[in-house]
């Protein structure tokens, strides 16, 4: 296999105070690998600037005025992490590359495991998944969530490996095969793992956030999830059914028994109590499935409108 022309993309959203170290560090990384014969002399970074609110997109467009090497892309507004990393993918597979890899702008995944990616390109992998060592870096909140997400997506169908992350690297041939999905909401970790490329795995350090805040919240991280889940899997859809018809037997059986009683011992249940509860369980169970099947109508509605996954203000190539 030739030489990979490398591009490494990097979602950004109020990042003034990271991106231009760690453009630099990536470029020692870029220098190493380009020594050892690793990857081609024209490999680049590509930033996309997910409607931030600070000086990022004029960092960016000052560090590609130094450096051609540098390339970006301003979004018109914010759309979130994953909708930036499609755009790096998509916008790269046109501006041209044997091999992309994502990375966040905070550099908390450890630039250097790059080279062990490009290994494993070479030895014929489409995908290559970076898998964290550890979680130690992240909030008690944020650790457990994500705990209770991989283990919930397995039980759903949807085998993701625990502690996957969006640092991993797609071929050129992947970047094709994504052309051909056109769900918008398309949940990138669930997609490349489920798409049948030949996948390898590494393993890497995370380090604290250089500089800055976490950019997810309670809210967008719940987003993520559910949209991760009602993309991948119907298995709750299902659960629903089971669910609705177990109870309706149960109802069933127990009207069944309260009639005989009336009738061969003549005793009523008692009142109140049993009808509160009931009420709060069944009323409660059937919000909670209503719930459910909003969520997948919700990525029904999306779809169907085909709005575009974000609309691109400026870029620099
Ligand atoms: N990010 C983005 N849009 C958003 C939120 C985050 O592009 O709406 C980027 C952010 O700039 C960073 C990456 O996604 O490059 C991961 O975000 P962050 O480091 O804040 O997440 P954490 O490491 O806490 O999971
Ligand atoms: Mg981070």
């Amino acid at each position: 296999m030739k030489i990979p022309q490398l591009a490494v993309i990097i979602p950004c959203y109020n990042e003034e105070l990271c991106i231009e170290s760690t453009v630099s560090k990536l470029f020692e990384v870029f220098k190493y690998l380009i020594d050892k014969n690793k990857i081609k002399a024209d490999s680049y970074i590509y930033l996309i600037d997910d409607g931030s609110t600070d000086s990022t997109w004029s960092i960016i467009a000052q560090l590609h005025n130094n450096d051609s090497r540098v390339k970006g892309l301003k979004f018109i507004r914010n759309y979130g992490n994953q909708k930036a990393l499609i755009a790096g993918l998509e916008s790269v597979n046109q501006i041209g590359c044997d091999c992309v890899v994502s990375i966040d702008a905070d550099l908390q995944q450890d630039e250097w495991a790059i080279e062990k990616f490009i290994d494993k390109y070479m030895e014929g992998y489409d995908i290559v998944s970076g898998i964290r060592n550890d979680r130690n870096t992240d909030s008690f909140f944020k650790r457990s969530s994500a705990i209770l997400f991989y283990r919930t997506m397995n039980i759903l169908g949807a085998k993701i490996p625990m502690n996957h992350s969006d640092y991993r690297l797609v071929s050129k041939r992947g970047l094709n095969v994504m052309e051909q999905y056109h769900e918008k909401a398309l949940f990138l970790r669930g997609f490349f793992h489920e798409v049948g490329l030949k996948t390898a795995y590494v393993h890497f350090d995370v380090k604290p956030r250089a500089a800055g805040v976490s950019k997810f919240n309670f809210m967008s991280l719940t987003a993520l999830a559910l949209n991760g889940i009602t993309s991948f899997s119907v298995v709750p859809l299902r659960f629903i059914a089971v669910l609705g018809f177990f109870m309706a037997l149960f109802g069933f059986a127990a009207g069944v028994e309260a009639v005989v009683e009336k009738l061969l011992y003549n005793n009523s249940p008692n009142g109140m109590a049993t009808t509160i509860i009931l009420l709060c369980v069944f009323g409660g169970t059937q919000l909670f499935c209503l719930g459910i099947i909003g969520e997948y109508v919700g990525q029904v509605y999306r779809e169907v409108k085909a709005r575009p996954r974000y609309i691109k203000d400026i870029e620099l190539k």
